[in-house]
């Protein structure tokens, strides 16, 4: 491991040395950073520092790590977030100086990062809150990275950050997503919009498997040609590989228990969608999704109650049906998030520009597909087009892609599949595209039992019956 040197030689320091942290550290070596980690376990400091040959510092005691970067420093923090981060924080204050610089990369809930940005600004350190997307391959690689804070923060961290991150036509997938805890924003909802890919996929999986009975090499050689496609994106290429992948004779996914888990970041996107009054079903479905599955022993007995669905219905869907429905679904989900971005942007006073969103949404993360250059396009050729639906082309792709979503919807259901994420996405599709909704009812029911008073579509103003 590092012993102490008389001069600082590295120029940026990451802390947390798991997963995450190991994988960007050697990934910024490789594009010839001068870089050091810190790891509270010694064991995990000195291994990257020998699998480097000594090219990267690593220490575990914290002094010296911070000793050995030059000023003003630039530090990254990759641990869990919550406790584990502010515990890390309290232990670098009293080595740091005023214009030291604290990137926090993981998974931070965006009201800790406004917390923090300003408990570190009270003693002239910068702190900036930053989303880090690719799991381990892509920050080894080239993650899509999420930074939040002001352009001068940005243009600091930006050559190395460039320098590291996934290339889509030459262009690095990182960029400011917006001012102070915008950059773990857009990180949140987009593992919000995860969480509902992730769910429809599951859902084609269980129509298509269980339901149609078709074996996971079939399913596997199936995804591998949707990846060729229109549906061409991260989510749908790992499920063909998972699919593969055999332990023994069996298929792996077959033995894998069906209690999905999570660590926070879908339900932080639902929670704060409601707060600012912002429909996202999909991502709410497949949070609570995840929530149901893990209820393994009640639906069990559940399901010896009152049996086994009725499968065979659906056998009238086609593979090319869940093709479309998925793809349609899918734009759903991205149209949900970004509009949340929107909303977010609004009330938050980010400044987020959403073509910049989706343009470094399109390599490097885990919801990377090919359709985000479409999104992408369409946000960029009208900046205040509140929804995606509203543009023209995707109305039109829209107009030819929902009649495969409906029959899907409607023939799982009649089977009784639950289908919570296809059925959300479809159900955000037909209400948004309603005129006329029913709330007209809600509002009348509202003013008889809570004097709430409504609006009429003939005279303006607000108004109260004394109902009968
Ligand atoms: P790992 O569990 O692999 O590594 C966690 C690291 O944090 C370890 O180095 C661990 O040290 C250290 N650590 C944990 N608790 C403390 C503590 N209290 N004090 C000091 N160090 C601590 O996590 P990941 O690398 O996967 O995740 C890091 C962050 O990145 C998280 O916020 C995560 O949400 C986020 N993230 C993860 C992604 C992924 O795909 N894994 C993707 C995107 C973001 P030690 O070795 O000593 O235990």
């Amino acid at each position: 491991m590092s012993e102490n040197t008389n001069e600082p030689q590295y120029d940026f320091g990451i802390m947390g040395l798991g997963t995450m942290g190991r994988a960007l550290l050697l990934n910024m070596a490789d594009h010839g950073n001068a870089v050091c980690g810190w790891n509270r376990d010694p064991s995990k400091a000195q291994a990257v520092q020998e699998e480097t040959g000594g090219k990267v510092g690593g220490f575990s005691d914290l002094g010296l790590f911070v000793a050995a970067i030059r000023k003003p420093r630039a530090i990254m923090i990759l641990v869990p977030a919550g406790g584990p981060t502010d515990g890390v924080l309290q232990g670098l204050h009293p080595y740091l100086d005023p214009g030291d610089f604290v990137i926090d990369g993981g998974n931070a809930h965006f009201k800790d990062t406004e917390r923090r940005i300003t408990e570190m600004g009270e003693f002239g350190f910068g702190f900036m809150g930053m989303g880090v997307s690719g799991g381990e391959k892509g920050a080894r690689y080239g993650p899509s990275m999420m930074p939040g804070g002001t352009p001068e923060q940005y243009e600091r961290i930006r050559p190395i950050l460039e320098s590291v991150a996934a290339k889509y036509d030459g262009e690095p997938c990182v960029a400011l997503m917006g001012a102070r805890s915008g950059g773990h924003y857009v990180k949140m909802v987009h593992n919000g919009i995860e969480y509902a890919v992730m769910q429809l996929i599951a859902e084609t999986y269980d129509i298509l498997h269980r339901a149609q009975g078709r074996g996971n090499d079939d399913l596997a050689q199936m995804f591998g040609r949707w990846n060729q496609g229109e549906l061409q994106s991260f989510l749908v290429e790992i499920t063909s590989i998972v699919l593969a992948e055999k332990d023994g004779d069996k298929s792996l996914v077959d033995l894998i228990s069906d209690k999905a888990k999570s660590k926070g970041t879908g339900k932080w996107t639902s929670q704060d969608a409601m707060d600012l009054g912002m429909p996202v079903p999909s991502i709410d479905a497949a949070v609570n999704a995840r929530e149901v599955s893990g209820y393994k022993g009640d639906r069990e007995a559940a399901e010896k109650l009152y049996g086994t669905p009725l499968l065979g219905n659906v056998s009238d869907i086609a593979e090319g049906d869940l093709e479309k429905a998925l793809l349609a679904s899918m734009i759903l989900c991205y149209a949900q998030g970004l509009a949340q971005i929107r909303a977010a942007s609004d009330e938050y006073k980010y400044g987020t520009d959403l073509p910049t969103v989706a343009k470094v949404w399109r390599a490097g993360c885990i919801i990377r597909s090919r359709e985000l250059a479409h999104i992408q396009a369409a946000y960029a050729n009208r900046t205040d087009l509140p929804n995606l639906l509203l543009d023209q082309d995707y109305s039109r792709r829209l107009h030819d892609l929902i009649p495969a979503l409906r029959k899907v919807v409607v023939s799982a259901t009649a089977a009784g599949i639950p289908i919570p994420a296809y059925a959300a996405s479809l159900n955000y599709f037909d209400s948004y595209r309603t005129g006329r909704l029913p709330a007209n009812l809600i509002q009348a029911q509202r003013d008889l039992f809570g004097a709430h008073t409504y609006e009429r579509l003939d005279k303006e103003g607000s108004f109260h019956t004394q109902w009968e």
